[in-house]
């Protein structure tokens, strides 16, 4: 038997052990390379793979071949860099178990459909998405914390639901997803009183909800630079669940040594476990992302090469965007009863979208503007900390409106109005909803601001 038949023998006999993602994730893109006396060299994408194939996989891998060859060998994982330098590592054999299948319907807060199947690798994602799923499958051991960073858009929720979906289904450990907006909501709760001057309960539920679980999944932790009491909460939640060898996945959109409004202690402990960076999609993963949703989308019209190449190549940043110029060139066929999307209708259904969602970003910063030019004061002023009216109330308006008008979260908007607190958007929102619900006048320059802002 040669080398090529052997491992073909391999991956079928695994690809029936393993489930078809583990397989996908762990064998598909590995190779058997070399085979002499008592060992067997093979050859994976990643380093993640190498640790994981020889954490958690060695045994079963071993027996296989052991069946298909009657010999007891030692299995090495290599790098392709690696292997053409010789290099020749020990092989580790630990042995860590695997989640046992288990229905648990959590109230965990994840979205189902964010799961590893609909998530689409390419290299742009693969080293995040094999070390994501090396955590789903075994929690609190492989990488703690693991820190996934990047850009808005790029699948980073989507990744760290997939795993808080797959522990779910797997096992009976308990996950919780948050935002870290909602962190800080859930914080601010402990400081309320009630009508005994007491809160003793919420501390309880406080600490029930963070502490007594087994995978913490907290996204977009920038937003805790605003912040800093709930950071010290976050800092003890994290000690306890971290020494309690408790799963702690993170995500932001800059790596931990960017994070310059977090505390020092914070940024040192997101250091310890693994950080991955996910990237933007190429071309060749932006097409697959394309024609895989297309697939799942159970819609009858079929797309063109050229067209595919023309959305891939128009939204090049992210995978959201991505998402929107397909589900526009979608509706757009379906209302003009078109059963071929072609080039020519992605065209014409894109026509000027591509590049104000891009410029989507920059809303907040179109609100001050219009405000500051109605009001007649500067950008700067309603970022500043002047208090006299003639600048706090248009200040009031920009914040109600980018609140209103846009998807951003109350941190974001504080963040871009000079560093303030979410609890003054928050009051700044409400203020100036309850005003205009009683005065007609506000009401029309409300109104009046929104049409200067088409
Ligand atoms: P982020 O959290 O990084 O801003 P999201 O996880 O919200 O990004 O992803 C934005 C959208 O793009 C989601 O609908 C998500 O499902 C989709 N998406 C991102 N990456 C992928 C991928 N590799 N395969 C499939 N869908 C993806
Ligand atoms: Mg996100």
């Amino acid at each position: 038997m040669n080398i090529e038949n052997i491992w073909n023998r391999f991956l079928s006999t695994i690809k029936r052990k393993v489930n078809t993602l583990s397989f996908n994730t762990w064998f598909r893109d590995s190779k058997l390379v070399d085979i002499s006396d008592n060992n067997i060299i093979i050859i994976v994408p990643t380093p993640a793979h190498k640790k994981h194939l020889a954490e958690s996989y060695i045994d079963i891998i071993k027996e296989i071949f052991n069946e298909i060859t009657g010999t007891n060998f030692n299995v090495e994982f290599l790098l392709e860099n690696e292997y053409q330098k010789n290099i020749v590592n020990d092989n580790n054999e630990l042995d860590e178990e695997i989640g046992v299948p288990f229905n648990n319907p959590e109230k965990a807060n994840l979205n189902p459909d964010y799961t590893f199947e609909n998530f689409i690798v390419g290299e742009s994602n693969r080293f995040a998405q094999a070390t994501a799923l090396a955590v789903a499958e075994n929690p609190g051991k492989m990488y703690n914390p693991l820190f996934i960073y990047g850009n808005s858009g790029l699948g980073k929720t989507h990744l760290m639901q997939a795993i808080g979906n797959y522990i779910i289904k797997n096992t009976t450990k308990r996950v919780l997803y948050v935002t870290s907006d909602q962190f800080i909501n859930d914080f601010l709760g402990l400081n309320k009183k009630d009508k005994d001057g007491k809160n003793f309960d919420y501390i309880d539920l406080f600490k029930d909800k963070y502490r007594n679980i087994d995978v913490l999944i907290i996204d977009d932790i920038q937003f805790l630079g605003n912040a800093p009491k709930t950071q010290n909460e976050f800092f003890h939640t994290f000690n306890t669940l971290y020494d309690d060898k408790k799963q702690i996945i993170i995500s932001s959109d800059s790596s931990p040594d960017d994070l310059k409004h977090l505390e020092d202690r914070l940024r040192t402990r997101f250091n310890w476990g693994l950080k991955v960076n996910i990237f933007p999609p190429d071309n060749e993963l932006r097409k697959e992302i394309l024609r895989k949703k297309m697939a799942n989308m159970d819609f009858s019209s079929h797309m063109s090469e050229d067209a595919i190449d023309y959305i891939a190549n128009m939204c090049h940043s992210d995978v959201r965007s991505l998402e929107g110029a397909l589900t526009r060139v979608c509706a757009y066929s379906t209302i003009f009863f078109e059963e071929e999307i072609t080039l020519d209708l992605a065209i014409e259904a894109l026509k000027g979208t591509i590049s104000s969602s891009t410029n989507f970003k920059n809303d907040i910063q179109k609100i001050q503007r219009v405000v500051a030019e109605y009001y007649n004061v500067s950008v700067d002023d309603l970022k500043s900390k002047k208090r006299v009216a003639t600048i706090a109330f248009p200040r009031q308006i920009a914040i109600y409106l980018s609140r209103n008008l846009t998807d951003e979260s109350f941190p974001r908007i504080g963040m871009e109005f000079g560093g303030r607190d979410h609890s003054t958007v928050i009051h700044s929102c409400d203020k100036i909803a309850n005003e205009i619900k009683n005065n007609k006048q506000l009401e029309n320059i409300i109104e009046e601001i929104k049409k200067k802002l088409e």
